[in-house]
């Protein structure tokens, strides 16, 4: 997949910068929100915006500045710095405004269609504040354009005008220090995209055998050890849980297999990412309400997530190993699907009672999990869009964390905070199980009282975790699509959402 989205670190001399079309101003604001301007006198027609109290320099506001030969310079509020002296909550709050901020530039762009943008580190430098906070809050500006410019049109049969993509920027100054800074941007948005090309697939192409396809082809391109389980190897590896959601479907599950091996000698941690890779979730025999059920293409997220994740983290070289196990099943209603009241034995030997098979996510999971055992990972990680509870406790402005060690949880929660991909922890208190417990198997597979059932769901795959592995479940059926209140996310379909927090932990876990 080629990057939709350009952005250039040109080497220029301050006066001298080439075809100047858009200039971008960042404009920061005092502690007392009034308008920081450090730099002479202010342009009339700016001051005249700032008098009318139309452009005060907050978080998001624009005010272009046109001059008579349709060039000009674009004014960006960035509001006041926060959390600059070491509240950390404070402070990745504030540099989500400056990301937002930077989505609003990129949609500015896209209705103008002006062709070039440009923005000088030393206009960002006389905000006054220490080159490190400048770092990352030219990063998480740049970073909200480029997360604003992706648009899920592909089945259009007329391809709609497009906005103008390639956006130039000028980073003045040492071209060594923001290369990388550009290089780390491009693989984001990349992984990113493919994270949410393949959450909006339709299901009638993104199917089980659609997407081990694409993995194989995209680990080719990233260096990655690619290995699909066909339904026959699954059978092989006795994992009924899986194999059972997929049973009522004519197309057969893959579970995908992806591996990144460092270059380096020194041994690194072996992290496992397992995601939900359901590609069509109808509920099976316990079938879903009509209204909404196209959203349902969108339960493979979990395994999307994963997949940008794996991708990003092998762009960065991370020291650690890398297993990502993706599970791919198709959830319909059949002659041949499970039906309430079954029991299915999982692949760890643990028996299951069907209480509800729209409950389906816990079972494709659990024999995942049980079987990344086999690289002896020092960590698991699993992502699904995992239950409607999710929305209840938490609505869309955080995904759930629920874990069995403390240093897991903190490590994930910090990177989570710093990526804006709120994470939160629920409680995963052992009589959570009890809901869970069956009197004809070893577990069922939803708890009849409705209460608590994210934390139920995890407690269930909880039992697929062997003793003494750290673990950490993330619940993103909230955050994963139609996050239309952040506007660097479309305002509907895939969000692309915790990719960033995925990859970082994967690359620095267990390092300091
Ligand atoms: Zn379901």
């Amino acid at each position: 997949m080629s990057s939709i989205f350009q952005i250039l670190a040109t080497k220029a001399s301050g006066t001298s910068i080439p075809k100047l079309d858009v200039e971008i101003i960042p404009v920061f604001q005092n502690s007392a929100k009034k308008i920081h301007w450090p730099k002479g006198t202010m342009p009339e027609a700016l001051k005249a915006a700032v008098d009318r109290n139309t452009f005060t320099g907050a978080a998001k506001e624009l005010e272009w500045v046109q001059r008579s030969n349709g060039k000009g310079a674009l004014y960006v509020g960035l509001g006041s710095p926060k959390g600059l002296t070491g509240d950390a909550y404070a402070f990745n709050e504030w540099i989500d405004q400056v990301r937002q901020s930077g989505a609003m530039v990129y949609l500015w762009q896209k209705r103008t269609r002006l062709a070039v943008s440009a923005t000088q580190v030393k206009d960002w430098e006389s905000s006054s504040h220490g080159s490190p906070v400048i770092d990352r809050v030219i990063r998480a500006f740049l970073e909200g354009m480029a997360l604003t410019a992706y648009e899920f049109d592909r089945y259009k049969s007329k391809a709609p005008k497009k906005p103008i993509l390639s956006m130039k920027l000028h980073l003045v100054g040492n071209l060594a220090h923001w290369a990388p800074v550009v290089k780390d941007l491009h693989d984001v948005t990349e992984a990113i995209t493919v994270t949410r090309e393949w959450s909006n697939e339709p299901s009638n192409i993104g199917t089980p055998e659609f997407f081990a396809k694409s993995a194989v082809v995209f680990a080719k391109k990233f260096g990655l050890r690619a290995k699909v389980l066909t339904e026959a190897d699954a059978k092989r590896e006795k994992m009924g849980l899986f194999l059972g959601v997929g049973q009522g479907s004519d197309r057969d599950n893959r579970l995908v297999v992806l591996e990144y091996l460092p270059k380096s000698k020194r041994k690194g941690k072996t992290v496992a990412l397992v995601g939900k890779g359901v590609t069509f979730d109808s509920g099976g025999i316990s079938i879903k309400p009509a209204g909404g059920m196209e959203h349902m293409k969108h339960d493979m997220t979990g395994a999307a997530t994963m997949f940008g994740a794996i991708l990003l983290a092998s762009r960065r070289k991370v020291k650690n190993h890398i297993v990502a196990v993706l599970a791919f099943a198709e959830n319909m209603p059949s002659g041949s699907a499970i039906q309430p009241g079954n029991i299915l034995q999982s692949r760890s030997g643990k028996t299951v009672e069907i209480i509800n098979t729209d409950a389906e996510g816990r079972l494709v999971l659990a024999d995942a999990i049980d079987y990344v055992h086999k690289w002896k990972p020092d960590v698991i990680v699993d992502a699904a869009t995992l239950t409607g509870a999710c929305g209840i406790a938490l609505g869309k402005q955080c995904s759930a964390l629920i874990s069995n060690d403390d240093e897991v949880s903190n490590q994930l929660q910090k990177i989570a905070f710093e990526n804006w991909e709120r994470l939160w922890r629920l409680p995963a208190f052992p009589e959570y199980l009890d809901d869970m417990k069956s009197t004809v198997a070893d577990l069922k597979n939803a708890n009849d009282s409705r209460m608590a059932g994210t934390i139920t769901a995890a407690m269930f795959l909880k039992e697929f975790v062997k003793k003494g592995v750290p673990w950490a479940h993330l619940d993103i059926a909230y955050t994963a699509y139609d996050m239309a209140q952040v506007p660097y996310y479309p305002k509907s379909g895939a969000s692309g959402a915790n990719v960033r927090t995925l990859a970082q932990f994967a690359g620095e876990f267990g390092s300091g």
